[in-house]
C-alpha cells in the first residue's frame, strides 16, 4: 500500500496515527490511517474507503485487549465511537420481568453495566469494572467472577467488512465458549459487531456462584441487591489492579495475558500427583483445578494460569527492563513506560516456555496481536 489516497469529506482520516495512547498497554507503533466512526453509516463509509486503497482493515474498541507491534499496522485502523442505549420491557416469564437492553457498539462497557445496576437490572453486575467498549465483548466472551457476556446476549447486530452485508445473529450462532467465539474463527473474522442487545431481568439475583465473590459477600451480610453485587466486585477487582486506573502502577496492561488452561482431567490429575511429589505443595486441594466441560467427550479441567506462573518461579512484581509481571497478580503483564512491544512479546515467550518446562501446560495469551509477523 503506498498511502491512502484522499477519502470523501465526511470521513476524518488522520493519518500516521499513534496507536500506543489509545491501548492500555501504551505500546506499539502507528495506524498508516485511523478513522473513529460514530455511526454505521460512517462505518459502512470507511469501509467502503479501506476496499478502495486495497487497504487491511483493523477494528479498535478501547484498546484494552490488543498488543500492537512496534511496526505498527500498515492499514486503516476503524474505531469505534457509535454511541446509543436503548431499554424496553419484554414482558415476564417465570424467572420475573425482562428487559431488553440495546447498546452501540461504541457505548464505554462498564458505563452500561452501571446504567443497568442502577436500574436494577440483573445480568451483567459480575462484569463490573471490565475496561472497554461493548462491541468487543462478545469477541472473546468477556467473563469475570462466574458470569459470562454470553449469558445476558439476545443478540449481536453485525456488519461484513467485505461485503457489507448486514445480520443478526442468535447466542447459538454466535459459538460462545470460554474467551471465545465465533469472532475468534475464520468464518466469523469478517463480521464488525455494531449493537448488542442483552437481555436482564428485574428481579433479585441468583445464587453467586464465584467462591471469592459469595465468600466477601457473605462476610457483609449476604447479597440482596446487584447494585451491591458490582460495589464488591470492584472491590475485589481494584485489590487486583484489574480495574483501569490512572494512578496504578500495574495500569499499562490487558488484564490477563493468558487464558486459564483447559486441558484433559488425566493430565490436570497428573500435574496434581506431581506437585505433591515434588514438595510444590503438600495437599492436592492446594492446587487449584476447575471442573470445564467435556472437550470433544474428553473430561477436561481448568487450570489457573496465575497459579502455574507463580508457581513456575515467576514471581508477582517481576521487572525485565520495561515490563514485568504486575505486583498484584502473576496473570497480568504489565508495561512499566518507555518500552517496545517486542520486550513485551520477549518476555511473555519467557513465562510460557518456563511454565510449559515446570508443567508441560502451554499458555495461550488472551490478547490479539495485531501488525505482527508470527504468531505467539
Ligand atoms: C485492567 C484490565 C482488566 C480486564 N479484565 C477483564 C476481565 O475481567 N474479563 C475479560 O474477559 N477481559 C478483561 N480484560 C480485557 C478487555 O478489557 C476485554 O477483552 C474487553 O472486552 C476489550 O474491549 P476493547 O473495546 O478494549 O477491545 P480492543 O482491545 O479494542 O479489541 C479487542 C479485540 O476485539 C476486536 N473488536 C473490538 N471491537 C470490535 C467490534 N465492534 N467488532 C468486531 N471486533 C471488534 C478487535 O479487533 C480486537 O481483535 C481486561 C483488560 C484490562 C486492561
Amino acid at each position: 500500500m503506498s498511502g491512502l489516497r484522499t477519502p470523501v469529506a465526511t470521513l476524518a482520516v488522520t493519518r500516521d496515527a499513534p496507536l500506543a495512547p489509545l491501548t492500555t498497554f501504551d505500546l506499539g507503533g502507528r495506524a498508516r490511517a485511523l478513522v473513529e466512526v460514530g455511526s454505521d453509516a460512517t462505518l459502512v463509509e470507511a469501509l467502503r474507503y479501506a476496499k478502495d486503497q486495497r487497504a487491511p482493515v483493523f477494528v479498535l474498541g478501547g484498546g484494552s485487549n490488543v498488543v500492537i507491534a512496534d511496526a505498527g499496522f500498515a492499514g486503516l485502523v476503524v474505531r469505534m465511537a457509535s454511541r446509543g442505549v436503548a431499554l424496553e420491557d419484554a414482558g415476564e416469564d417465570a424467572a420475573g420481568p425482562r428487559v431488553l437492553v440495546r447498546a452501540a457498539a461504541g457505548e464505554p462497557w462498564d458505563g452500561l453495566v452501571a446504567r443497568t445496576v442502577a436500574e436494577g437490572l440483573g445480568g451483567l453486575e459480575c462484569l463490573s469494572g471490565i475496561p472497554g467498549l461493548v462491541g468487543a465483548t462478545p469477541i472473546q466472551n468477556v467473563g469475570a467472577y462466574g458470569q459470562e457476556v454470553a449469558d445476558a446476549i439476545a443478540e449481536v447486530e453485525v456488519i461484513d467488512r467485505d461485503t457489507l452485508a448486514r445480520a443478526t445473529l442468535t447466542p447459538d450462532e454466535c459459538r460462545f465458549g470460554y474467551r471465545h467465539s465465533l469472532f475468534k474463527e475464520p468464518a466469523g473474522a469478517g463480521w464488525i459487531v455494531t449493537a448488542v442487545t442483552f437481555a436482564l431481568r428485574r428481579a433479585a439475583p441468583g445464587p453467586v456462584r464465584y467462591g471469592e465473590l459469595a465468600k466477601a459477600l457473605a462476610a457483609r451480610g449476604g447479597v440482596t441487591t446487584v447494585r451491591e453485587i458490582r460495589e464488591e466486585v470492584l472491590t475485589l477487582r481494584r485489590a487486583k489492579s484489574m480495574v483501569w486506573d490512572p494512578e496504578d502502577p500495574n495500569r499499562r496492561s490487558a488484564g490477563s495475558f493468558f487464558t486459564n488452561p483447559v486441558v484433559p482431567r488425566a493430565l490436570a490429575d497428573r500435574l496434581v500427583d506431581d506437585a505433591v511429589a515434588t514438595g510444590l505443595v503438600r495437599f492436592r486441594e492446594e492446587v487449584p483445578v476447575f471442573s470445564a466441560p467435556a472437550h470433544h467427550g474428553v473430561p477436561s479441567a481448568k487450570l489457573s494460569a496465575g497459579w502455574l506462573i507463580e508457581r513456575a518461579g515467576f514471581e508477582r512484581g517481576l521487572r525485565r527492563g520495561a515490563v514485568g509481571l504486575s505486583t498484584k497478580h502473576a496473570l497480568c503483564l504489565v508495561h512499566h513506560g518507555g518500552g517496545r512491544a517486542a520486550e513485551l512479546v520477549a518476555f511473555a515467550r519467557q513465562v510460557a516456555d518456563g511454565v510449559e518446562a515446570r508443567f508441560g501446560v502451554r499458555l495461550v495469551p488472551e490478547p490479539v496481536f495485531v501488525g505482527f509477523d508470527a504468531t505467539f
